[in-house]
């Protein structure tokens, strides 16, 4: 009799097995029909899944004015909690390192309905509101913009703010901060990379160069150390030369210089 049935039919149990594939090994022989066992609760991997989901999973009202554009976003987004969550997720996993150091809040209101802009984050937890410009989002589908990709650029920028930590720091990091978290979720694409500008203009042009120092250099935990360096508690003495030489130890005009001359060599 096999402990494990054969790959054919194994589908969606193969990395239930995968998992507790030691622990199924020591078993006597189970019938071929068996069901799975239940995953033990305890088990480390499990419970850090749980306790991620636990402080990114906010309850959520939703408002959407279902003018044109907020038809266009329910048609994006037609089951919002899963959707949401499921950035939520992935933008806590990429600021921090553990689910411990999340800024958890309990309730997020979304609304779509009009105004000048694209989107906006307000509030602090408890309670984070986020909203959507429903003109900002009929204009790019008249443009022929893909809404869907749009929305979920926008939800990751606007998620990141509400997780972020920005206690004193410049707004073109906390606007960089946020653009990175949406390029690494692949929803800024590099063809808006140009040479010139300069570190603290923000949004995609601090981003890149942010992606440049995690990507290329090396620097893999910059996102994280660039977060905790705005702690809340902490004294208010943020800038950019400090944050980027504590988590690099070279200067942001030397970083700079040198991504300058990558671009160059890598439009
Ligand atoms: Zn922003």
């Amino acid at each position: 009799m096999q402990l494990i049935k054969p790959a054919a039919s194994r589908g969606a149990m193969g990395h239930a097995l995968a998992l507790f594939g030691l622990w199924a090994a020591l078993l006597p022989a189970l019938p071929a029909a068996t069901t799975m066992p239940t995953v033990d609760p305890t088990t480390a991997k499990t419970t850090l899944a749980q306790r991620w989901q636990a402080v990114t999973s906010p309850s959520i009202t939703y408002e959407n004015d279902q003018s044109g554009g907020g038809r266009l976003f329910a048609q994006a987004v037609p089951h919002i909690d899963p959707y949401v969550h499921d950035i939520a997720g992935k933008v806590g996993r990429f600021l921090y390192l553990s689910p411990d150091e999340v800024p958890a809040f309990e309730r997020l209101t979304l609304k779509i309905f009009s105004f000048d802009g694209i989107a906006w984050k307000s509030g602090d937890p408890p309670h984070i509101t986020v909203a959507v410009s429903s003109d900002y989002l009929l204009r790019y589908h008249r443009e022929g913009g893909n809404v869907a990709e749009e929305v979920r650029g926008i939800l990751f920028h606007e998620m990141t703010h509400a997780y972020q930590h920005a206690n004193g720091m410049s707004s073109s990091a906390v606007e960089g901060v946020a653009d990175l978290v949406r390029y690494c979720a692949g929803y800024i694409p590099t063809h808006f990379r140009f040479a010139g500008g300069h570190w603290t203009d923000g949004y995609k042009t601090t981003a890149f160069f942010l992606a440049w120092l995690q990507e290329n250099q090396g620097y893999a935990d910059l996102a994280y150390v660039l977060n905790q360096s705005a702690l809340p508690g902490q004294a208010n003495n943020w800038s950019w030369q400090s944050a980027i030489t504590n988590a690099t130890c070279q200067s942001p005009d030397t970083l700079w210089h040198q991504y300058q001359t990558w671009l160059k060599a890598n439009p």
